[in-house]
């Protein structure tokens, strides 16, 4: 059996034809699967019969089903852990924001980057999501959503995992949300973090997609970042902000750098002036995120004070700055950690 869910128009059409079909019939099949988002080949009722049962005989649409669902007390946030064919589990996480329905999709089951602060990474990568799982998570939220008469508005690829190695893949996922037969969504409308895979910052720049780059900086220094982000030892800050410029200028997008506030870590004057001095001039903004406290580590957030000085210095100085908006902490909607607990309760 052949799961065909997260396959493109041209590679549906060439089974298709392969099959003796018209082309046609792909471009029939695409739009059951994406536009209507059926999940059987019998509800696909302008489809021949022959067709529907060799297609029922020989193909999969692989979805995904959930293990667990956590609503915030808000109602705000939705935090779900969805399931793959063979039982790998990722957490994905609609987020009713005023602009509207934003979803982060993870790209990756667990992550090898290893970054100091983060949950998904203790566990090491399981392996990459393919196209068909990165957008059965979109589906399985948009079909949630469908049921309000609401849909996905916008996408930030930033659950768990880096997308920037798991490359291929994602630039397919990417592709197939903006086509008309699927979500057609607008590239406008997705962005992509990165913790800095370089060479990979500067493929991006050239698919000639104007898809919103977020790049995980945290660190202002060269040292501290490779103390937080070890990947940083591999392509250091300065290449990164290099690449960060370059992907500005080739897509004329503005480039996000998010900076996590660490209480004593990265949040004193000298480290504001650093980072004033690595952006200017950039087409860039700086999101800072008050740290998800993590259990293995006793870092904690700056004050508020503390916060509202470090945004205010970066405004003062030209650099575009917001604090992050804090959604869903009651239901552990921070990074990996459902995913955690679920690992080590199983
Ligand atoms: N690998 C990509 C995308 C996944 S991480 C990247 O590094 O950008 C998504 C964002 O969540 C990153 O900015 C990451 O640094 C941040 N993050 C991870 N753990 C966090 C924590 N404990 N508190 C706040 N933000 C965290």
């Amino acid at each position: 059996m052949e799961n065909i869910f997260g396959k493109d128009l041209s590679q549906i059409t060439d089974m298709v034809t392969g099959w003796g079909l018209p082309k046609f019939r792909g471009k029939q099949l695409a739009e059951w699967l994406y536009k209507k988002s059926a999940i059987s080949f019998q509800d696909m009722q302008n489809l021949p019969k022959a067709m529907r049962q060799r297609l029922e005989a020989e193909c999969t649409i692989d979805r995904a089903a959930s293990v667990a669902k956590l609503e915030s007390g808000d109602g705000k946030t939705t935090k779900l852990l969805l399931s793959f064919s063979d039982g790998v589990a990722v957490e994905t996480v609609l987020m009713r924001q005023p602009y509207g329905n934003s979803i982060c999709v993870s790209s990756q089951a667990g992550c090898n980057m290893g970054c100091a602060f983060c949950a998904s990474t203790l566990h090491g990568m399981v392996r990459n999501l393919t196209v068909g799982e990165m957008l059965a998570q979109t589906y399985y939220i948009n079909d949630l959503l469908k049921e309000q008469g609401e849909k996905v508005d916008t996408i930030v690829i930033m659950g768990s995992g880096e997308p920037l190695t798991n490359y291929d893949n994602v630039l397919r996922y990417i592709r197939l949300l903006h086509e008309d037969y699927s979500l057609g969504m607008s590239y406008r409308s997705i962005t992509l973090s990165t913790s800095g895979i370089v060479p990979n910052i500067y493929r991006l720049a050239d698919e000639g997609i104007p898809v919103n780059l977020s790049i995980s900086l945290h660190a202002p220094e060269n040292e501290l970042r490779s103390e937080l982000m070890p990947i940083n030892r591999k392509y250091p800050m300065a290449d990164v902000i290099k690449a960060g410029k370059a992907y500005g200028d080739i897509t004329h997008r503005r480039v996000t750098y998010e900076y996590i506030l660490i209480d004593g870590v990265n949040d004193n004057l000298k480290q504001a002036q650093e980072l004033v001095q690595l952006l200017k001039g950039q087409l860039a903004s700086v999101n800072l995120i008050p740290i998800n406290p993590v259990a293995e580590k006793d870092w904690r957030r700056p004050s508020l004070a503390r916060i509202e000085f470090f945004e205010n210095y970066l405004l003062e100085h030209h650099i575009t700055a917001t604090v992050r908006r804090e959604m869903g902490n009651d239901i552990q909607a921070a990074c990996g950690q459902l995913r955690n607990k679920y690992i080590s309760k199983s």
